[in-house]
C-alpha cells in the first residue's frame, strides 16, 4: 500500500504571492516528496467577499487538519477588514515565534559581500503593539497597548536557545528597549537573563535595540541569533534581509506548538505583481524550512542547494544589484528544478537537528505574588484647562475623598506640581491619586467613588490601578 501523503495547506496570497508560491510548489513537486497540497483562500479576495478576518472558515478547517501552511503574502485592503489577515492567522493558531534567517548567498552582491553574514532573528509573533489593541482616547490622542507577558517572553527565549542549539550556533543576543520601557521590554530582558544559564553552550548577551540596529549596519558579523519583541523583530528582520540581498531572499517560519506557517518576509509587492519578475527565492527557501519541519530533511537540503547552485551560476532576478538581463520568476524556477541534486561549491549542506520546542502550557498561566496592594490610581481626563487650573479644580472636587491628587502628567511629562516645565499640551491629562493614609490598600469602592466625583465635571476615558507586587511597584514613575 502506498503511504498516505503529508497534507499541506497552501495560501497563494495576494500581489506577487501566486507567482512565488507556484514557483515553490513546482520545486517541491520536483523533489518527489510525498506531499499533497490543499489550496485555500485568504487575504484580499476573502475581504472583498465580506469575510472580516480575511480567513474563510474552510481555510481554518484545512489548517486544523494539516497543521502546516505554506503561504504567500496577504494584503489587508483599506476599507475592508479592520485587522491584518497575517496577524489573525498568527494569533488564531498561536504561532508565537517567527524565525527569520538570512545569510550571505553566493552570487548575490551586497555591501557586505565576503563578510559571511549568517544571522537569525527570532521574533515574538503575537504580543506587543501588534496585538492591535488601540483606542482614540480623545479626538486628537490615540493609544496603543503594548502587552508583553512573562509566558510570551519565556516561550520566545526558550525557542531562541533551542534553535541556536539545533543549528549549533554560538551566541544569542536579546535586543530590547528596556532602558525606556522597563516593564514591557524589560520583561523580555529579565526573562532572557533568567533562562540563559540553562544553556551554557550558548553565549548570551543583552543589547539595546537601537544599538543593535547600529551594530547591524556597522559590524553585522558579530550577530548569530537575535531574540526580540514583535515590532522590533519586524523592523530588524527587514534590515537583516537588506544586509544579505534584500527581501527577495529572506524566508521565515512562524512556529507554534500545533501549527507552523512558512512564508517569505516580504509583502505582496503590488508594483511588480503579475509581471513574472518577482524573485521567488524567499518563498522557495521558506518551503525548504517547511520541508525540514515536516521531517523531509533531504528534500529541504536539495531545494536549498539547488537555489545556491542557481545563484552561483550567475542567474539574476530583477531585484538583484547590478543585474543586466534579469531572469523571470518562471526562468528562475525552471533553473532551480534543473539544479535539484547538485551541490553548491561554496556552501555545502549543513547539519540540522530538530528544534525542541518548549512544551505547550495548558490553562491560564499565572505568575504568583505572595503580597499585593493597590497603592493608587491614575485617571485620564480630557480637558482644555491648563494644568494649574485643572489641579486646583480637582483638588477642590476631591477634598473629602480618601484619595488626594499627587501629580498630573501630559504625554508622560509632569505638569503638576512642577510648573516650570515647558511642554506643549494636549487635552489628555493623567491625574495620579494616592490614599491620604499612605500605607493603606486602596479599595475598589474608593476608586469608583473618585470616578463618580471626577466624572461629574470631566470626561474621563481610562483608569489604571497602581499596584505593588511583593513590595515592588508595578507601574512606571513619571518623567520629570
Ligand atoms: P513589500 O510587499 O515587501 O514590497 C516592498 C518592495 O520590496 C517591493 O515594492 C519590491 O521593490 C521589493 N520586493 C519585495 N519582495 C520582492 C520579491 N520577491 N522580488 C522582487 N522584489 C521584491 O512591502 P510593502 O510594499 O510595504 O507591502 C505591500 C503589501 O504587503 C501591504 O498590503 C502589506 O500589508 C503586505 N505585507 C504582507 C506581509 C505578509 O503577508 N507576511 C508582509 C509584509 C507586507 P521594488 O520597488 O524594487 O520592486
Amino acid at each position: 500500500m502506498t503511504p498516505a501523503k503529508r497534507k499541506i495547506t497552501i495560501l497563494s496570497g495576494d500581489g506577487i504571492g501566486p507567482e512565488v508560491v507556484e514557483s515553490a510548489l513546482e520545486i517541491i513537486k520536483a523533489t518527489g516528496v510525498a506531499v499533497e497540497f490543499e489550496k485555500c483562500e485568504a487575504g484580499a479576495r476573502a475581504f472583498q467577499k465580506g469575510i472580516v478576518t480575511g480567513i474563510p472558515k474552510e481555510t481554518i478547517e484545512s489548517i486544523e487538519r494539516t497543521h502546516v501552511v505554506l503561504k504567500g503574502p496577504l494584503e489587508t485592503p483599506i476599507g475592508y477588514g479592520s485587522r491584518s489577515a497575517n496577524v489573525t492567522l498568527r494569533t488564531l493558531f498561536e504561532t508565537y515565534g517567527n524565525i527569520r534567517p538570512v545569510r550571505e548567498l553566493p552570487g548575490v552582491q551586497t555591501a557586505f559581500t565576503g563578510r559571511k553574514l549568517d544571522i537569525v532573528i527570532v521574533r515574538e509573533n503575537i504580543e506587543d503593539l501588534y496585538a492591535g489593541i488601540e483606542y482614540m482616547q480623545t479626538p486628537g490622542v490615540a493609544e496603543g497597548l503594548k502587552l508583553i507577558s512573562r509566558e510570551g517572553c519565556e516561550k520566545i527565549v526558550k525557542l531562541a536557545f533551542a534553535f541556536a542549539i539545533a543549528e549549533e550556533r554560538k551566541r544569542v543576543h536579546c535586543a530590547t528597549k528596556s532602558n525606556i520601557m522597563k516593564l514591557t521590554e524589560g520583561l523580555l530582558q529579565h526573562t532572557f537573563e533568567e533562562f540563559a544559564p540553562q544553556y551554557p553552550s550558548v553565549e548570551a548577551k543583552h543589547i539595546l535595540i537601537d544599538n543593535c540596529a547600529h551594530q547591524l549596519a556597522m559590524r553585522p558579523e558579530q550577530f548569530d541569533v537575535i531574540v526580540t519583541t514583535n515590532m522590533n523583530g519586524d523592523i530588524l528582520s527587514d534590515l537583516t534581509s537588506g544586509l544579505t540581498g534584500g527581501l527577495g531572499f529572506a524566508p521565515s517560519a512562524n512556529i507554534g506548538n500545533d501549527v507552523s506557517i512558512f512564508e517569505a518576509v516580504h509583502g505582496s509587492a503590488p508594483d511588480i505583481a503579475g509581471k513574472n519578475k518577482a524573485n521567488p527565492t524567499a518563498l522557495i527557501l521558506s518551503a525548504a524550512m517547511m520541508l525540514r519541519h515536516i521531517g523531509e530533511g533531504k528534500a529541504a537540503n536539495d531545494v536549498e542547494q539547488a537555489v545556491l547552485v542557481t545563484l552561483e551560476s550567475g542567474l539574476r532576478t530583477s531585484d538583484m544589484m547590478g543585474v543586466q538581463n534579469p531572469a523571470s520568476t518562471t526562468d528562475f524556477t525552471r533553473t532551480v528544478i534543473l539544479n535539484l541534486g547538485k551541490r553548491s561549491k561554496l556552501s555545502p549542506p549543513r547539519e540540522y537537528r530538530k528544534v525542541e520546542l518548549p512544551p505547550a502550557q495548558l490553562g491560564v498561566n499565572v505568575v504568583p505574588a505572595k503580597k499585593r496592594r493597590v497603592t493608587g490610581v491614575d485617571v485620564y481626563v480630557e480637558t482644555e484647562l491648563e494644568p494649574k487650573a485643572l489641579a486646583a479644580s480637582i483638588e477642590k472636587l476631591t477634598k473629602s475623598s480618601p484619595l488626594s491628587l499627587q501629580m498630573i502628567t501630559n504625554r508622560g511629562a509632569m505638569v503638576f506640581p512642577s510648573s516650570d516645565r515647558r511642554v506643549s499640551l494636549v487635552d489628555h491629562f493623567r491625574c495620579r491619586f494616592v490614599p491620604r493614609d499612605s500605607g493603606s490598600d486602596l479599595a475598589d469602592a474608593d476608586i469608583l467613588a473618585l470616578l463618580t466625583t471626577i466624572g461629574g465635571k470631566y470626561r474621563w476615558m481610562h483608569i489604571e490601578k497602581l499596584q505593588e507586587f511583593d513590595g515592588q511597584p508595578a507601574f512606571s514613575k513619571s518623567q520629570l
